[in-house]
Parts: C-alpha cells; structure tokens; sequence
C-alpha cells in the first residue's frame, strides 16, 4: 500500500517539517487554507480517527498543542482552527490520520459552516441514538 503520508516520514519525498518526535511528525501543508497551515501526524499508519490507536491520538494531540502555541506566537496569529477530516464524504483525500492546524487572522475570509436547528422531539431521538453505540466502560 503505498501512503504519501508514510513516505513523509521516512523523509522519501520533501516537505517542510516543522516539529518530530519518537511518534508523530509535523510538516506544513503543501496547499495550505492559510498561511502557516500545518498537519499533525501519527508516526504509525492508522486510516483515520477511528483507527487511530488512542495512545497515538494522544501523543498527536499533545504534539499539536504545542505546536499551535509556537505557530501562533511566531506568525501572530489572532486564532487558530484544528480540523480532522474524517471519511471521503467530510472531505478526508489522505488516508493517513491527520489534525489540520489552520492558523486563523481578522477578516480572513474563512467563515464558519452554516448551523441549524432541530424540530421538536429530534435531538432527544438523536442524543438516545449516539448513546446507545458508545462503548461500554
Ligand atoms: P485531508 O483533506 O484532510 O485528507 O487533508 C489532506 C491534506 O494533505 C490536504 O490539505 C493536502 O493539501 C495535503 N497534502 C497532500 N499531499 C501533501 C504533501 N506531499 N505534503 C504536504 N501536504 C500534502
Ligand atoms: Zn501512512
């Protein structure tokens, strides 16, 4: 299986690697929503955040919190927006798990998604649903 991703760490093609560690690598985004765009990743190969090994998900998200707070110092950022596209459908195209850090400034034209609201009895249905599939502790 070939995974651009993997090829990353194994430093087989080029990217601008920001931050390593013994598990994850950060490098910036080659197409990025803003500048300074960065993703975060797993050392091992895991498909997406529900394969991903909750030990791993952890070393990520620790190393993503620092590296946002470097980003946001260095480039001054008013804010920043992690993302984990997750499925073809929510727009994941790397099947290589991976946190977006997308540095975030005033009036950059990013707007957030549209939200809605539910009908009457909706959410309860939905909240039973979500419950009933969460694992048992
Ligand atoms: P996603 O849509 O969540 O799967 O995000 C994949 C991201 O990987 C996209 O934002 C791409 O621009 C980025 N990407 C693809 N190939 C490379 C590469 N060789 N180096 C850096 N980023 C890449
Ligand atoms: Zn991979």
């Amino acid at each position: 299986m070939h995974c651009i991703f993997c090829s990353i760490i194994k430093k087989e093609i080029k990217s601008e690697i920001i931050y390593e560690d013994n598990y994850t690598i950060a490098f910036l985004d080659i197409a990025p929503i803003s500048s300074g765009h960065v993703l975060v990743i797993p050392k091992l190969h895991f498909t997406n955040l529900t394969e991903t090994d909750p030990l791993m998900l952890a070393y990520v998200m620790q190393s993503a919190q620092k590296i946002a707070g470097a980003m946001a110092k260095a480039l001054k950022l008013s804010g920043y927006n992690i993302l984990i596209n997750n499925g073809a459908v929510a727009g994941q195209i790397i099947d290589h798990f991976h946190l977006h850090i997308i540095p975030r400034r005033a009036k950059d034209g990013l707007e957030a998604w549209p939200q809605g609201e539910y009908q009457a009895s909706e959410a309860g249905q939905i909240a039973k649903k979500i419950i009933a599939s969460l694992p048992k502790s």
